[in-house]
């Protein structure tokens, strides 16, 4: 499989993908292991995932080289990347007892009535490159805790990531089998989905790939989650703390170099803060520092991409050629790599790109409106629902506003991120099923009702 450092343009070794027979021997594996492996005793399953929690920061520097090297992310990022997966597994070793425990069902007291959760079997994951460990640590610490299998299909340009997140499964000492990265293009999918081995697939990445997907499991009546992508309403009402809202929406739209599905991506701001907002958070994107991802001090990296650095210029440009006024970035900085700078455009209009298409860049639409109720009916005027952030000194009404926003879930007064306690998931395109907390564990478990009379 190819790869290019994207702040360099160089290539990087290629690493060799999996034939037609690997991709079978994998599954008889995955396969073999499972019934010993989900008949393990929990405590065994929750001692391994405290072990790779440990692998995990053991290689922290190097896993955080890795993902700078294949996808340019800041090295600071990839740190705390490394950190989050660990504290995913140990937040799954510690509470899988509590989520995994028998439910007794006191609506039915007439009889001994309780729902058993089982595990289903080897599970597919199809991940894309954007946080590279940390998508694949939040389907793979609670499914293996729970006694599911695992078989990762990773995005083609992080294919170092895979093999090493394999590794650590099998240095915190999991059977071989139990965890295996498919090093396979996109089009291997359907026909891995389609064995009657796997018994459920989740997807996270774009529409168009969880649509494809979506379409092969529901043929064959399995059960999938789909984690697709986003454009959150990041909403400033006029009694905001603006100075902190400034701030904080430069980290909403520029974490991860802007790379984010949940990154706050429209930004609708009360006509009264509108003028005070736009000049703090025009300061606060412009200055970034944008560079090397190896550097410490560097806050935004390459784009992933050439093609994904193209897109996102094509689409501030079409939004531009629309009407909107630029205030600052714009345009791909002049230097080898995918640079983008922090860009924000202001008076967007409703039917141009930035305000209907996902933006995944560090390029924020602004958007001007004369109340709350504008503001809700904006936010929700989007083919996705993945999350939201609203910004009020009135919590009541934070809450209020949160209610009505058409989305997975909403932060009020802090960005929308992703945390091993809580759900984590869209709706409308955006997609369904949940992942993380105990909602996300049961997605691929047998909720099994027991009856005894
Ligand atoms: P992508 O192109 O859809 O790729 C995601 C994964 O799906 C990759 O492993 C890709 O394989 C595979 N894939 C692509 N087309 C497929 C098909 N027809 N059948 C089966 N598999 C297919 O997305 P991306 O560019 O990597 O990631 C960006 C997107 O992911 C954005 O839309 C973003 O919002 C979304 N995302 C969502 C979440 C969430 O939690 N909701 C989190 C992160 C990202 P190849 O690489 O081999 O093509």
């Amino acid at each position: 499989m190819e790869r290019e450092n994207p702040a360099t343009a160089e290539s990087l070794d290629p690493i060799e993908g999996d034939t037609e027979a690997d991709v079978e021997d994998a599954l008889a594996l995955a396969d073999e292991v499972y019934p010993a492996w989900s008949e393990r005793r929990l405590e065994e399953r929750r001692q391994l995932l405290n072990d790779a929690a440990e692998v995990l920061r053991e290689n922290a520097e190097e896993y955080a080289e890795l993902m700078a090297r294949e996808m340019g992310k800041p090295i600071a990022g990839g740190r705390s990347e490394v950190e989050k997966c660990a504290w995913v597994c140990e937040h799954y070793a510690e509470y899988a007892e509590t989520y995994l425990a028998d439910e007794v069902l006191q609506s039915a007291p007439e009889a001994k009535a309780f729902v058993s959760s089982e595990p289903l079997g080897p599970v597919l994951a199809v991940m894309p490159w954007n946080y590279p460990f940390w998508q694949v640590f939040r389907f793979a610490a609670p499914n293996l805790v729970a006694g599911n299998v695992g078989l990762l299909k990773h995005a083609s340009n992080v294919p170092g990531c895979a093999q090493a997140i394999e590794e650590v499964f099998l240095e915190a000492g999991l059977p071989e089998g139990a965890f295996q990265s498919l090093l396979v293009g996109s089009d291997a999918i359907e026909d891995v989905v389609t064995d009657k081995r796997i018994r459920g697939v989740t997807l996270t990445g774009s529409e168009s790939a969880g649509r494809a997907v979506a379409e092969t499991a529901g043929k064959e009546l399995k059960p999938s989650v789909l984690e697709l992508g986003g454009s959150d309403p990041f909403v400033v009402l006029d009694d905001a703390d603006v100075e902190t809202a400034a701030e904080v929406g430069m980290q909403a739209r520029t974490l991860n170099s802007g790379q984010s599905c949940i990154a706050a991506k429209r930004f609708i701001v009360h006509d009264a803060v509108y003028d005070e907002f736009v000049s703090a958070f025009v300061d606060e994107m412009a200055a970034q520092d944008i560079g090397d991802p190896t550097d410490d001090d560097t806050d935004i990296g390459p784009q992933a991409r050439e093609d994904l650095m193209e897109d996102l210029h094509e689409q501030v440009t079409e939004t531009l050629d629309a009407g909107a006024t630029l205030e600052t970035g714009g345009e791909p900085l002049d230097r080898e790599g995918y640079f983008y700078p922090p860009t924000v455009v202001t008076d967007v209009p409703r039917d141009s790109t930035m305000a209907t298409d996902e933006v995944f860049g560090p390029a924020a639409a602004v958007f001007r409106v004369e109340s709350e109720d504008e503001a809700v009916e904006l936010a929700n005027d989007s083919t996705y629902g993945l999350g939201g952030s609203v910004w009020t000194e009135d919590l009541e009404r934070g809450e209020r506003v949160a209610r009505r926003v058409e989305s997975g879930c909403v932060f009020v007064n802090e960005l929308t991120k992703s945390d091993p306690r809580i759900p984590f998931g869209g709706v409308k395109n955006s997609g369904y099923g949940r992942e993380l907390s105990e909602h996300g564990m049961k997605e691929f478990l047998n909720e099994k009702t027991v009856w005894v009379q």
